[in-house]
């Protein structure tokens, strides 16, 4: 068994099909005779006809499966077919150095791959990825015409390789392949968004060692959710894993029937279930998952992985397509919460010491309200088609928030002048995910109308620990007593205040945590969309009444590791 990280959850049991190896790398300065230059240019004119070729392909098939953000990524390998320097300087090396048509690629590769990674801007450092994705199609396309693709089998397999590009990953048979396992990679990578947008279970960074272990035929079992793959495993643990799967697939049939029925206690207390987003081409499928709305669009998608930043028209299409497809139901979508490890290559960021503690979120809005109130004035524009509800995020002190909202008023001025339609009545909320303003909730509630617990930011600064850091991760825990108080705390402020509170870390995704928040009076659950449906289930398997004794003797607990016992002991 084999380790690496999960990043796209689900149970493959199949057989391994092994990426091909690399196609073998022209022995570097591999040389010609001047008699050949035009064939090889010939052939490296066929290469770069049939990428453009296969790379249009992808790019209609990924734009009509993932929309046009994911489609961008194979906009920019054309891009650089397109690049007379990237094309012209491998023509050069054929014709004045007399380099084989693939030297000639690995080079200029190599070249530009070097110049890419040099570069202080992050964005640009990033593009030495597209370019290794290119060259290798092209290496490809040269020494085999792509067959690498064409030789995937037609039933069930896992591919296996040392990493796998994005546009690899779209060029997958989807009816049959059942997982990627790659040696390198990790989460954050292009082509594991792709697994999880495709739906596809994926483990990456297994190791060499893993890699040196699978070979094509072999039976196989990856797991995406706890990051272990098996090579050649055992019955026993086929049957196990079987079972597993044999779950997995029963609790989303059971949870699928519960889709259209709404997140209420036996007692009929009703709560909202919502889902967390982060592009806009998500939201079609979360209509349709049946949940309440969106708890937690997260703006800075739309800013990252560019480098440019999106203008005001850009903003406004994105929001207005997500906030049309609910139809009414509520859409919180949150102002820009970039640094920390957000990195926004457009916006230059500086480097800092402590980016958690740093310059974030609406610290960064504030301080550059030309691009806040572009934002907002989208925003405002977007709320014209259905419920929109705008929220601050890292709000600390209160001045902020009535900064933050001075600016909004002074936008909906604006619109109104130039008689540009908006909610007047949208709702205004902030972010509960900074110990002061948790503590000082009563204060806040006089001047929002609604507030979302940030837990995965609360616990880092409530307890001191890096959400990143894993060798501190032992001590990273939302059942911290001291969590807890600031939750209810913050829920008691809330309802006294006459308005609402909802959780949008992950802790509102965890089923062990639903009847414990259920019972500190949360009024909305915001997660992932692939887990809301168990704390839907939770949910409406359960009374307030009992609810409410769970938090109270949760509550009464002094540890972490008792809360958490006290909770898995109880479902068991
Ligand atoms: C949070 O901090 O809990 C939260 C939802 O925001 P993010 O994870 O985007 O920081
Ligand atoms: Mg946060």
């Amino acid at each position: 068994m084999f380790k690496g990280i999960p990043v796209s959850a689900g149970i493959a049991i199949a057989p391994i099909v092994r990426l091909a190896a690399q196609p073998p790398v022209a022995a570097a300065g591999e040389k010609i005779d001047a008699n050949r230059i035009a064939e090889e240019l010939q052939s490296l004119e066929r290469s770069i006809a049939l990428a453009r070729e296969q790379l249009s392909g992808l790019k209609e098939k990924a734009m009509d499966q993932l929309g046009p953000e994911k489609a961008a990524i194979l906009s920019a390998h054309i891009a650089f077919l397109d690049d007379p320097s990237f094309a012209g300087e491998m023509k050069a090396r054929i014709e004045n150095q007399l380099c084989s048509a693939p030297a000639a690629v690995q080079a200029v590769a190599e070249q530009f791959i070097a110049l890419f990674e040099g570069m202080d801007n992050e964005y640009m450092r990033e593009r030495a990825d597209d370019i290794r994705d290119v060259s290798r199609r092209l290496l490809r396309n040269l020494s085999s015409g792509d067959s690498h693709f064409a030789g995937f089998p037609e039933e069930p397999f896992i591919l296996a390789g040392e990493d796998v590009t994005p546009s690899e990953t779209l060029q997958l048979p989807l009816a049959y392949v059942k997982g990627i396992a790659t040696a390198k990679g990790g989460p954050t990578s292009h082509a594991a968004i792709l697994a999880r947008s495709l739906g596809i279970p994926a483990v990456m960074g297994g190791g060499e060692a893993f890699l040196a272990a699978a070979e094509t035929s072999q039976m196989m079992i990856l797991d995406g959710t706890t990051g272990e793959l098996w090579i050649a495993p055992s019955e026993e643990q086929l049957s196990i894993f079987r079972e597993k799967a044999r779950q997995e697939a029963d609790d989303r049939e059971a949870l699928d029937a519960l889709k259209d029925l709404p997140a209420v206690t036996l007692d009929g207390h009703r709560v909202h279930v919502a889902a967390n987003m982060a592009v806009p081409e998500e939201a079609e499928a979360l209509v349709a998952s049946g949940l309440d709305g969106v708890g937690l669009f997260r703006s800075e998608f739309l800013f990252m992985d560019r480098d440019s930043l999106p203008d005001e028209e850009e903003q406004f299409d994105a929001y207005k397509r997500v906030v049309s497809a609910f139809q009414g139901k509520p859409v919180i979508i949150r102002t820009l919460d970039a640094g920390g490890d957000k990195h926004l290559p457009a916006m230059a960021l500086p480097k800092e010491e402590n980016p958690f503690l740093g310059f974030r979120a609406i610290r960064i809005s504030l301080a550059r309200p030309e691009l806040f109130r572009t934002q907002l004035r989208a925003l405002l524009r977007a709320s014209a088609f259905g419920r929109l509800l705008i929220m601050f995020p890292m709000i600390s002190h209160v001045e902020q928030l009535r900064e933050a909202k001075r600016l909004l008023e002074e936008a909906k001025e604006e619109l109104r002048m130039s008689k540009a339609p908006f909610d007047e009545q949208l709702a205004v909320g902030m972010m509960m995910e900074i110990p002061s303003a948790c503590l000082q909730a009563d204060a806040f509630a006089k001047e929002v109308q609604f507030f979302s617990i940030g837990t995965n930011d609360l616990v880092q600064y409530t307890l001191a620990v890096d959400r990143m850091n894993e060798s501190i991760a032992h001590l990273y825990s939302y059942y911290h007593p001291a969590v807890l108080r600031l939750i209810a705390h913050v829920i008691d402020a809330s309802h006294r205040a006459g308005i609402w509170t909802g959780l949008c870390g992950e802790m509102a995704g965890d089923p062990l945590a639903t009847e414990l928040l259920l019972g500190m009076g949360l009024d909305e659950f915001s997660g992932a969309a692939a887990v809301m449906p168990k704390v839907k289930a939770r949910i409406r398997s359960t009374t307030i009444d009992q609810a409410r004794k769970v938090a109270r003797y949760a509550l009464s607990l002094s540890s972490a590791g008792d809360v958490y016992r006290y909770l898995h002991d109880k479902t068991e």
